[in-house]
């Protein structure tokens, strides 16, 4: 058996290797290596696939937050609404544009903001929400628009983690993540579901007036050759990068299926363990497991952890410490008990071994390790 990563990258890179070398060696040899032809074409794709009229491809998903704030003309003394349980940068991007981040505690099944505590948490300065689409699977996006309408907020969704994922509206209407709200932002960081090999990201908008704010806020707020009408920065998805996502978008359909085969394994394997939870299917949304995220309800998280290590299983914890008891984060005043389903989860969550390359074998070998766990 081959040895067990958290993410094989390289396995997957060598199945479309032929494709993706040819790639990078015609961006090599057009030398167009800023906004090259390939940039174009992928954000013309990839509005084709998530079906979204606007995509502007930028350097990373944390430059898309930003952007996206910036877009809405986010600052000082706005309030935008996210929550404690994601990774840093939904919360950092709220800050660095000056704005405070409001935090609302998530649903203890889906791992996604609450929307039954939404409506407490808004103040007359609110201005947005980012709901985050975390793991995989999408926020109850429905009542959270619903409320966002009602106040007249903006909806920018942090898909980083969820590309492709597909969530279902009350009256049967279809959406990917991401094409929602106002805004979505997307991260093609290299473990991401279509990763590229390096940093990428892009936005989406079906708003003509906000696609061309965020257009020109990637490129210094330049809409033409030095004439700057906005204070932009520079963001850019690398014509590398985007030949390589051309090629692996693809395949992202086949990539998200081998993730949900790998999802189904470790549910039947592991459905009949009294202390291990697994992740929760919901009606309105598909899942496309970025991540396999259990929770260990017996108290053995870590010794869990040590144990599959010891047997050569990688897991990892995402997230062990929420957003709001992070140093840096010290300045919002919050304590431990602020968000306590947050903080359960935190202490309870592992992620096991989830890419598109995992064999059954492999898949076996956890799922009895687990089983067999002396804890
Ligand atoms: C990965 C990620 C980001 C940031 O993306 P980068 O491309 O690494 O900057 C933001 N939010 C979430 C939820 C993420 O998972």
């Amino acid at each position: 058996m081959k040895p067990i990563q958290m993410v094989d990258l390289k396995g997957q890179y060598l199945r479309a290797k032929t494709e993706i070398d040819a790639a990078i060696q015609h961006v090599l040899e057009s030398a167009h290596f800023i906004q090259g032809e390939s940039v174009a074409l992928f954000e013309n794709n990839l509005s084709q696939y998530t079906g979204s009229k606007h995509v502007i491809s930028c350097g990373n998903g944390t430059d898309a937050l930003i952007a996206a704030l910036m877009a809405i003309e986010i600052g000082p003394g706005d309030e935008i609404i996210t929550t404690p349980f994601t990774f840093i940068a939904t919360v950092e991007a709220i800050v660095l544009v000056g704005a405070k981040p409001v935090l609302v505690d998530v649903d203890e099944e889906t791992f996604n903001l609450n929307p039954a505590l939404l409506e407490k948490a808004l103040s007359p300065n609110t201005k947005a929400v980012i709901p985050v689409h975390l793991f995989g699977q999408c926020a109850d996006m429905s009542p959270i628009l619903e409320i966002a309408k009602e106040h007249r907020l903006k909806v920018i969704e942090d898909a980083c983690q969820a590309i492709g994922t597909e969530y279902t509206f009350p009256d049967g209407t279809v959406k990917q993540a991401g094409t929602m709200g106002d805004i979505g932002c997307i991260s093609f960081f290299p473990s991401k579901n279509l990763g590229g090999y390096g940093d990428g990201g892009a936005l989406m908008t079906d708003n003509d007036f906000l696609a061309n704010r965020l257009k020109s806020i990637c490129r210094h707020g330049s809409s033409e050759r030095y004439k700057h009408d906005l204070i932009g920065f520079n963001s850019r998805l690398d014509t590398i990068q985007a030949a390589i996502l051309n090629v692996k978008l693809n395949y992202l359909n086949e990539y998200i299926k081998a993730r949900q085969q790998a999802a189904k394994f470790y549910k039947s394997e592991l459905c009949k363990l009294n202390w291990l939870k697994l992740p929760s299917s919901v009606p309105y949304s598909t899942h496309t497991c970025h991540q396999f995220t259990v929770r260990i309800l017996n108290g053995n998280r870590d010794k869990l952890k040590s144990y599959l290590k010891e047997k050569g299983i990688p897991s990892a914890v995402y997230y062990p410490c929420p957003v709001h008891l992070q140093t840096a984060y010290k300045f919002l005043n919050h304590r431990a008990g602020d968000f306590p389903v947050c903080e359960q989860l935190s202490q309870e969550v592992l992620s096991l071994p989830m890419h598109t390359e995992l064999s059954t074998e492999q898949l076996q070998y956890i799922c009895q390790s687990i089983v067999n766990s002396p804890l």
